[in-house]
């Protein structure tokens, strides 16, 4: 139900779990983050109240400065830690909001190229989806984009790939989503409260637009396929 991505010079997993507490108030029942470390992609995920997860990562932490964050309030498959964001398939991590409308005719296909599911949920296909086209040699923006392609529905999306801890690709259709700009960073959110504490400076994703997101740069495609500039506009949020 809600979702966070940094591209950070800091530490991800602290940035991360505290924008989820920011993005509370619409109500979860599960959480989770994934991170790139040193090329490596990991996720740690829990059921119930953001403390849980905060638990996990004494016990077990996450380092990194890039990652995605999720707060699940299911839709497809109960409230359990194998049905919560991050969901992975090998190289790629996806966080989601929304419904996959599509996605029984998705995994008939996929089961039909002989691929595994794990999990109950929509959003698995994404990822499952996404690694199959890597697998068969798709650059990570490609495969990303490749699976957008074949999805129905009302979502928000933001993808993290192994080996890649410079790279987030997020898509907005018919849920919200803001890039935020940082000073060398860059943050994907569910609204601009969420990255209040990283910065105001924020690019709203309008209906079928998919952003390339680096430390750096911000390339937005829109839904027909073209390269659009959107404002960067400054906003006042109380904290
Ligand atoms: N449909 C997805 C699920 O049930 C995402 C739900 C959400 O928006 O949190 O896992």
């Amino acid at each position: 139900c809600g979702i966070i991505g940094v591209l950070s010079n800091h530490e991800a997993a602290p940035i991360l779990v505290d924008a989820l507490k920011r993005l509370e108030y619409r109500g979860y029942d599960s959480a989770g983050i994934a991170t790139v470390n040193a090329g490596h992609l990991e996720r740690r995920r829990a059921v119930g109240k953001l403390v849980n997860l905060s638990d996990l990562l004494v016990h077990e932490p996450l380092v990194g400065k890039s990652g995605i964050g999720h707060t699940r309030w299911a839709t497809h498959g109960a409230p359990t830690v194998t049905n919560a964001h991050p969901h992975q398939a090998g190289p790629v991590a996806v966080v989601h909001n929304g419904i996959i409308e599509n996605f029984r005719e998705l995994r008939e296909e996929l089961a039909e190229n002989g691929v595994q599911f794990v999990t109950e949920t929509d959003t698995e296909t994404v990822a499952l989806l996404t690694q199959h086209f890597m697998s068969k040699g798709q650059s990570p923006v490609n495969a990303a984009f490749q699976a957008l392609d074949k999805l129905r529905g009302a979502f928000a999306l933001a993808f993290l790939f192994d080996g890649e801890d410079d790279l987030i690709v997020a898509a907005r259709k018919g849920s919200p989503l803001a890039i935020g700009h940082g000073k060398g960073e860059m943050f994907v959110g569910s609204d601009a409260i969420a990255l209040a504490p990283m910065t105001n400076e924020i690019t709203y994703l309008e209906e079928g637009d998919r952003a390339v997101v680096t430390r750096t740069s911000l390339q937005i495609i829109d839904a027909e396929g073209n390269p659009v500039t959107r404002a960067v506009k400054t906003i006042q949020i109380d904290n």
